[in-house]
């Protein structure tokens, strides 16, 4: 059972513990606060864990501020829209909020390999006004022989050269818990040049205690991949690990599924389950094109391959892009072959305000319909 409290509630307020009170009086019911910091408003609600099924909604909707109590038919508990009962009113992070609603676009390089490529990439960014990016300092190989990211050695630059640019977010993967120290330690001496969102990687979505670990601090946001062989309820599941531990600012990150299927492609490109996510959590949903398609080829209209799949995701509303971008791709340590050239990435801004402003007409001819109707 979720309680919904009032908006802009604080969560230490004393009508709160009376509520939680109540709860805890029935047997064997524990309770848990959650906090959704969106842009506008914030919204608090209480958990309740156990036999709820018994227990009467009565008592609790006498409670001034309490605006609703919902009653949990579905698996995803934290981050589930029970039915449309719960908002997704997204969170902010660093100033930038991220919700089922915006669109951000988070280009960067796959691997961090020098400083020199690292500034050029990020300066890319902020001539072209985007304060979000990607960089991966830890990495998961296939070989134990491949580079294995600069690790938290490059951790000082890489947040020097993201604050002097004005990045704001940076995804960065963790591979094992001390990863999240580092990070947050580095953060600090860096004097919060930049803001961080954990990502977690595709070979680690059923790595529960590193989802534990991530789930259990509330500094830094979650970037979520879906597990390449396993099913989407599974992939969900693995969120809610993170959201049960108490941190609700997560992204859920579609990046294709491995299968020969989706040959030529790397992955099988899996971004008609954006509005499936949407549909059953209250995660803003994100997209890896590179990792999907993982080459740069191109369609016989010119428009690579890449272009058309995050054009095939914004225009069913996916919320962020998470893609690969290299200013010297024949330099790059990692994923090379699948960076995009600085030169493309304008015509990809361009793509991607085409098809966003499609999905908002699409979306307002549709409200309009069932209104009139
Ligand atoms: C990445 O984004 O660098 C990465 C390794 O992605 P994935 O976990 O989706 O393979
Ligand atoms: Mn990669």
């Amino acid at each position: 059972m979720i309680l919904v409290l009032r908006a802009d509630l604080a969560p230490d307020a004393p009508e709160v513990a009376r509520v939680v009170a109540l709860a805890e009086s029935f047997p064997d019911i524990t309770t848990q606060l959650h906090t959704i910091r969106g842009a506008t408003r914030s919204v608090t609600e209480i958990h309740l864990h156990g036999a709820t099924g018994v227990i009467p909604t009565a008592p609790f909707e006498e409670f001034e501020v309490v605006e609703k109590v919902v009653r949990i038919t579905e698996r995803f508990r934290a981050i589930g829209r029970h039915g449309g009962q719960v908002d997704a009113p997204g969170f902010e992070y660093n100033g930038i909020h991220l919700s089922q609603d915006t669109l951000h676009l988070f280009p960067g390089v796959c691997a961090v390999d020098t400083r020199e490529n690292l500034e050029e990439t990020f300066a890319l960014l902020a001539r072209h006004g985007i304060a979000t990016s990607r960089a991966g300092v830890y990495k998961p190989r296939t070989s134990p022989y491949d580079f294995q990211g600069l690790g938290a050695a490059c951790l000082p630059f890489v947040f020097e050269l993201a604050g002097k640019y004005g990045i704001r977010i940076v995804a960065m993967e963790v591979t094992r818990e001390s990863h999240i120290d580092e990070i947050q330690r580095a953060l600090r001496e860096s004097g919060y040049a930049t803001g961080v969102m954990l990502q977690i990687g595709t070979r680690n979505a059923q790595n529960f205690e590193l989802l534990k670990a991530v789930g259990q601090q509330t500094e830094l946001p979650v970037l979520f991949k879906r597990g390449m062989g396993i099913t989407l309820e599974e992939s969900l599941n693995a969120c809610e690990y993170v959201a049960s531990g108490g941190n609700h600012r997560i992204v859920f990150c579609l990046r294709g599924v491995k299968t020969h299927l989706g040959d030529p492609h790397r992955n099988l490109v899996d971004f008609a389950h954006v509005p499936v996510v949407k549909r059953l959590t209250r995660l803003p949903v994100c997209i890896d094109p590179s990792h999907s398609v993982g080459r740069r080829t191109a369609g016989p209209d010119g428009l690579l391959d890449i272009f058309h799949v995050t054009a095939q995701a914004v225009v069913a509303g996916a919320n962020l892009v998470l893609f690969d971008l290299h200013p010297r791709p024949e330099e790059a340590r990692c994923d090379g072959p699948q960076a995009l050239l600085p030169d493309e990435l304008p015509a990809l801004l361009e793509d991607v305000a085409i098809v966003r402003r499609a999905y908002e007409e699409r979306v307002r001819v549709r409200r309009a319909g069932s209104e009139a109707a």
